[in-house]
């Protein structure tokens, strides 16, 4: 049986070109990168490269570059230090953050009696930019904002220029989870102010286990893990010079290929959307307009029946990995937190197809022609 990923927002595939460099790296760069002797410069050299690679991307200085194990990490870390070493007891978010964002803060709202506001969002999980101003206007010292820049979920995209102008204009940090959008979007943190960001290799067909936090110069915090001089006293433990070396390579294609990407998918996306709106009865789209979303994703609402509640189940058994937009929580399907957040109506069932450049039109077909087997059409 043929099968096909549609799950790219969760995570890609390694590109054959970053398999290659990961070889090379594990066979050549096992020395430790803390090392001074020819083995441990071969790893150190790998690594100043991929650092050079990610800075060179958003436009950051090299020493504003940390290596973690993950975007869920760096996010953790971020919202820690900022709390414990900048004085923040006030973070405007929105209720369709990731959870390694909105999870983290509950901690702290919890535990450290850091004030949590939620900004609302419309039903297509847009921000309301016009309450952030009027919140950050009324607010007192030490506001942070963290808004991600796409939703995983939906794609829903933030005006990220507008969210920047704004924070810069009220002298309030803003952070970023720009974990889908790393590589796909051109982002510059010399122009657009952004504190902090991260982004995940996995993203971006590199490996997982391989992650980066950017932390402006201006507001540097204290490391979470401590014990070697690793990352320049941010990030103890031994470096990770295999996924470091390959998020590098990984970045470096993405970036190079990035406008091309973005059209060949965009295409295929809106291509997808449209043979379901048109061929399959009571399609919705989640997100909002196609232009206004994160280019690779379609989050579709299919309507109630029997069929539906086990699309997911039924796609994969088809040999079709896309993602549910529920889960099972006590016997219950319950829709995810975004899709609550947007009153997505429970009663229908919502499929995230997240494309990459290595899917293709005859895939879609496929997809779609199988979806009109499982659900009713026209
Ligand atoms: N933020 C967003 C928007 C994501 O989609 C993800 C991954 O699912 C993360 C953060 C967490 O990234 P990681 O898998 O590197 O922890």
């Amino acid at each position: 049986m043929q099968r096909i990923y549609f799950d790219n927002a969760s995570t890609t595939p390694l590109l054959p070109e970053v398999v290659e460099v990961m070889t090379e790296a594990m066979q050549t760069a096992y020395g430790n990168a803390s090392s001074i002797h020819h083995h441990g410069r071969t790893a150190r050299t790998l690594i100043e490269q991929a650092r050079r690679t990610v800075a060179q991307a958003i436009g950051a200085s090299l020493g504003e570059i940390f290596f973690t194990s993950s975007a869920t990490e760096a996010h953790n870390m971020v919202l820690r230090g900022a709390v414990q070493n900048l004085g923040v007891r006030h973070i405007i978010t929105s209720p369709t953050e990731h959870h390694c964002i909105l999870h983290p803060l509950e901690h702290l709202r919890t535990q450290q009696d850091v004030k949590v506001s939620l900004l609302p969002v419309d039903s297509d999980g847009v921000v309301d930019l016009d309450a952030l101003d009027r919140w950050l206007r009324d607010a007192s010292d030490g506001v942070m904002v963290s808004l991600m820049h796409a939703n995983n979920e939906i794609g829903t995209l933030i005006d990220l220029e507008r969210v920047s102008t704004l924070c810069k204009s009220h002298g309030v940090l803003f952070h970023c989870d720009t974990v889908q959008t790393i590589g796909k979007y051109p982002l510059d943190v010399s122009k657009t102010l952004v504190s902090f960001c991260a982004g995940s290799a996995h993203k971006f067909h590199g490996p997982k286990g391989a992650g980066f936090v950017y932390i402006n110069n201006d507001n540097m915090i204290e490391p979470d893990l401590r014990g070697g001089a690793q990352e320049r006293n941010m990030r103890a433990g031994t470096e990770n010079v295999y996924g470091i070396a390959g998020m590098g390579k990984a970045l470096e294609v993405a970036i190079l290929e990035q406008d091309q990407r973005r059209a060949t998918v965009t295409a295929l996306r809106d291509y997808l959307e449209q043979r379901l709106i048109n061929e399959l009865n009571d399609i919705r789209v989640n997100g909002g307009k196609a232009e206004a979303r994160l280019y690779n994703v379609a989050s579709v609402s299919f309507p109630a029946s029997e069929k539906a509640d086990l699309l997911h189940f039924n796609l994969d058994i088809s040999g079709i990995s896309a993602s549910a937009g529920s889960a099972c929580s006590s016997g219950i399907e319950e829709d995810s937190h975004v899709l609550q957040a947007i009153g997505h109506p429970t009663d229908r069932k919502t499929i995230r197809f997240s494309l990459s450049p290595l899917n293709t039109k005859e895939e879609v077909n496929l997809v779609v022609e199988k979806l009109k087997t499982l659900t009713p059409t026209r």
